[in-house]
């Protein structure tokens, strides 16, 4: 791990590269290699002299293992011109998987991919935190982290960045890194179907909770007559109505006024993102619990490639990036934070003066299993037996440093379950469009394009609170799984397969007949294109394409809801409702927005807005 440290620091670092002078044919080259769940393609640029860059495209490698593989060894093989890089902890496979494919490019680019293996990795000591003064400290380098760092330099302030572990990226690097927001040119040609006008109605039927909501639900109102009356039959959406249905969906309990700062800004931050290296894709979906045709993806539908970008930014912009630094307190003059005390990469306590702002980006709290059982409200069991898909960081550092500063917490019993965690190992999940979840009877439980909350504890009330998710050839196709993906995925246990649904129901030991009968309906809903018995209402195409795929899934600890407050400019208030001087938080540390359950995909713009919004805010101190 020392040596992607040092990777990620390259801008702090003098690197010593002993590559041995390799002439390439200069171009772009594609080659594939075996990972963990099939073949991993890569697509490389070489100059005359040099490979200048790794991009990893189709794979089928486990989301939350990958992502550390994906984003460490292209970036190692690029500054060390080296094939004897480091495989990434925990993720071998995938990172043997990109240098072989990488070895097969630089065979067809003319170079010596065995030269390469041979080339030494030789990072000089990293540069170690000592005691120093800066202009604004971001603590945690995830989403909100990188986000805040990018936009502080950007204005002007000199950032330091730590990080507690060894890699940067937190949960970010690991979610799908799906992003909602309203986008009219992205949103264009997407139909409006007789099922959403419906949920439309249905939330703005809902009584009002609040002033402030009664004040956006008649925004909406007044959009949604003009929508009517244009006679369009294309999708609604608006900032208002993404607010109004992240408020609804989290019970009314986000407060409106961080809800609709959000909502506002999120199209403005996925240009600014644009603008700063993050690739999207042109499709706009639904992931699931999203609720909504407003979700943007990356290539490798990965947070990996926005924390990829983000970080090469901010490394660019001179952002002094220091990794296994772990802020232990912040520090208060005059009621006024001022700084951190940390534990640097050496183990030493040092402190860091930051004359403009301390943000606070350090995640939220599924992996201390202590801090959940402590605020959870919402389930039976959330102990040591839910296994959490998290990052080993997510432990409440910020909530924990905050309270002692003074600062309030709100929503923190609100702890939000991902329905859908691999149990055989993957499969084809998060998009809602076309997939049926069935039980071990053979039996859909719930609306798949249900909220999360809803989906979890469907999935909890089922026969070893366990699931699958059944999809049809031409989806698994659309989703980018390939026949040799697929076929690979079958023959490792994670996927059942069958060319008939009878076929596929034995497979997965569920009873076929019970398993038509659901298929069928679930076609005829399709057909119906309307609400159905478990109140469906996003419907794309039949499943009627063989063969047929599902794999299991089971619950776990996803996110936490609840955090410091703060207001729209990301200040920290306290527990009179003051603001902390000095002191900023944004993404998941934070609490206020997504009220008892979280829309899927908005936390990424969540952090990534705010993150922001927090280091230009800082800055203009
Ligand atoms: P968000 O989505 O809010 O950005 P992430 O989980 O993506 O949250 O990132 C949070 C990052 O903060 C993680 O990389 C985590 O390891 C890091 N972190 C957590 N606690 C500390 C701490 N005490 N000091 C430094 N970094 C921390």
């Amino acid at each position: 791990m020392k040596k992607f440290a040092a990777a990620a620091l390259a801008a702090l670092l003098s690197v010593c590269l002993f590559a041995t002078a390799l002439a390439y044919t200069p171009g772009t080259y594609t080659a594939s290699a075996q990972g963990n769940n099939g073949p991993v393609t890569v697509t490389v640029t070489f100059d005359e002299n040099a490979i200048t860059d790794v991009k990893v495209g189709q794979n089928a490698e486990t989301v939350g293992i990958r992502e550390t593989a994906f984003e460490q060894v292209p970036m190692a093989i690029v500054t060390y011109q080296s094939l004897g890089v480091d495989v990434a902890s925990g993720a071998t496979n995938s990172s043997n998987a990109i240098i072989n494919a990488v070895a097969d490019c630089v065979a067809q680019a003319g170079g010596d991919a065995e030269a390469l293996f041979a080339v030494e990795v030789v990072a000089e000591e990293e540069v170690v935190l000592t005691d120093c003064e800066t202009d604004v400290l971001v603590i945690g380098a995830g989403g909100a982290g990188f986000s805040a760092a990018v936009s502080a330099a950007q204005n002007g302030a000199k950032v330091i960045l730590v990080e507690k572990l060894a890699a940067v990226g937190g949960n970010t690097l690991r979610c799908g890194g799906a992003f909602n927001t309203y986008n009219p040119e992205g949103q264009k040609d997407i139909p409006m179907t007789a099922a959403l006008k419906e949920a439309v109605e249905e939330v703005l039927a809902k009584e009002n909770t609040s002033d402030a909501h009664a004040e956006l639900k008649a925004e909406v109102q007044a959009q949604w007559d003009a929508y009517l009356a244009s006679g369009s039959d294309k999708l609604f959406d608006s900032p208002e109505w993404h607010a109004l249905q992240t408020l609804d969906a989290g019970d009314y309990i986000g407060d409106v006024k961080m809800v609709r700062a959000l909502t506002a800004d999120a199209l403005n931050t996925l240009h600014w993102l644009t603008d700063n290296g993050v690739v999207w894709t042109d499709e706009v979906s639904t992931v699931v619990g999203a609720l909504w045709n407003r979700s943007h993806q990356t290539p490798n539908v990965s947070g990996a490639d926005i924390i990829t970008a983000l970080q090469a930014n901010a490394l660019a912009q001179g952002v002094e990036l220091h990794l296994e630094t772990k802020a232990e307190e912040l520090i208060m003059e005059e009621g006024r934070v001022t700084g951190a005390i940390l534990t640097n990469a050496k183990g030493e306590k040092v402190t860091v003066k930051a004359s403009k702002g301390v943000i606070m980006a350090t995640g939220g709290f599924s992996a201390n299993v202590e801090m959940r059982v402590k605020y959870n409200g919402q389930w039976s069991d959330i102990g040591e037996t839910m296994k959490t898909n998290n990052s080993e960081g997510a432990t409440g550092d910020g909530i924990t440093m905050g309270l002692a500063a003074g600062a309030n917490l709100v929503g923190m019993e609100w702890i939000q379950l991902m329905p859908l965690n691999p149990v055989s190992g993957g499969g084809i999940s998060g998009y809602v469009n076309s997939s049926l979840y069935f039980n071990k009877e053979g039996e859909r439980f719930v609306a798949e394009d249900e909220r999360r909350d809803v989906l979890a504890a469907g999935a909890l009330a089922q026969t070893d609170k366990l699931f699958f998710i059944l999809c049809d050839a031409e989806e698994a196709a659309l989703r980018g799984r390939t026949e040799q993906v697929l076929g690979y995925m079958v023959s490792a246990g994670m996927m059942y397969t069958g060319n008939t649904i009878a076929e596929l129901a034995q497979s997965c030991g569920v009873p076929a007949e019970a398993l038509e009968a659901t298929v069928a309906k679930f076609n005829e809903a399709v057909a119906a294109d309307t609400k159905d018995e478990f109140g469906r209402t996003t419907w794309e195409s039949a499943i009627d394409v063989g063969p047929f795929y599902a794999s299991s899934f089971s619950p776990c600890v996803h996110h936490t809801m609840g955090g410091l407050q703060i207001n729209e400019k990301t200040e920290v208030l306290d527990v009179n409702g003051n603001v902390i001087p000095g002191f900023y938080a944004a993404g998941e540390v934070t609490g206020g927005i997504h009220g008892t359950n979280r829309v899927g995909g908005n936390a990424v713009p969540d952090a990534l807005c705010f993150g922001k919004i927090a280091g230009a805010n800082a800055a203009a101190n």
